[in-house]
């Protein structure tokens, strides 16, 4: 096992750890002062404060649109596309109910940052040397955080997309992501295909230590499907407790995750949230 540390986050703790250490020994009485344990604090929120900024100076190349979005709910950020527009296979009640089409994705700031990224994104898909410069972009923006949620809106829209997003999760094996998706589905509604470029690079992340991808359902009150070879699934408005995990955000955190990292730790078990 390597104990070499992997994102800026643990090479923070690491550091903190050290100092802690080397105060400890010169005060053998006390294992943990309080001198100690504050500057251990300190270490975690600078580190926490110097990813957020290094988050709100990153643009997408030729603009200055952010790149990342920092959604309010979320404990980090996240990758936001225009709905429906960058979801092709999005059918069912669900999408035609998306929380992304609603209230703050309204604002026009919000649109026009989306549509940037969508229109630099699709043309950095044109070749093989646009499809480099988005990927080390991307990975310049994401290295250091922890927790990463793809498309808080929007969909992987194509499979050079998705290979794209395939190399920036391989590249960042310090962060965690979690990624929800229609994009599992055939030509007809639901229906898996039999080969498909798109479901076998989302069978490809699945795979990887630090992703969880979870296919969606289609509509409110649906079971969360099972696709083979990606991960337990989601749904919304689906109150089983004893088949789903009940999203905790609105009930028990004021509509943020609070400490519950349940959407990318846990692979194997399905979820369901509330409807917006
Ligand atoms: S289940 Fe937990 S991690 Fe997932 S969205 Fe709800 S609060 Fe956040």
């Amino acid at each position: 096992m390597s104990l070499t540390p992997k994102t800026t986050q643990q090479t923070t703790l690491a550091t903190a750890l050290v100092i802690a250490l080397i105060a400890s020994a010169a005060q053998p009485t006390q294992v943990l002062s309080a001198l100690t344990v504050r500057t251990m604090l300190y270490a975690f929120v600078a580190f926490c404060s110097a990813y957020k900024e290094k988050v709100r100076k990153a643009v997408v190349p030729g603009f200055r649109t952010a790149l990342l979005s920092w959604p309010s709910k979320m404990p980090g950020p996240s990758w936001s596309l225009p709905a429906h527009k960058s979801c092709p296979r999005a059918w069912g009640t669900i999408c035609d109910l998306c929380y992304a089409a609603k209230g703050c994705y309204q604002f026009a700031s919000t649109r026009l940052a989306q549509h940037i990224r969508f229109q630099w994104t699709v043309e950095c898909m044109r070749s093989a040397v646009g499809i480099d410069l988005w990927v080390s972009t991307m990975v310049r923006a994401i290295v250091g955080c922890e927790y990463f949620r793809v498309h808080d809106s929007g969909d992987m829209f194509n499979a050079t997309y998705a290979r794209a997003w395939l190399r920036v999760m391989t590249l960042c094996p310090g962060t965690k992501f979690w990624l929800p998706t229609r994009a599992y589905q055939g030509g007809v509604m639901g229906d898996l295909p039999l080969f498909d470029p798109m479901l076998e690079t989302l069978r490809l992340m699945a795979k990887l230590p630090n992703v969880t991808v979870r296919p969606s359902a289609l509509n409110f009150g649906d079971y969360a499907p099972k696709v083979p070879g990606l991960h337990a699934g989601s749904t919304a408005d689906n109150p089983d407790v004893f088949r789903l995990y009940q999203c905790p955000a609105k009930r028990l955190y004021e509509g943020n995750c609070g400490p519950c990292r349940f959407c990318w730790e846990e692979k194997t078990v399905p979820v369901n949230y509330p409807k917006h």
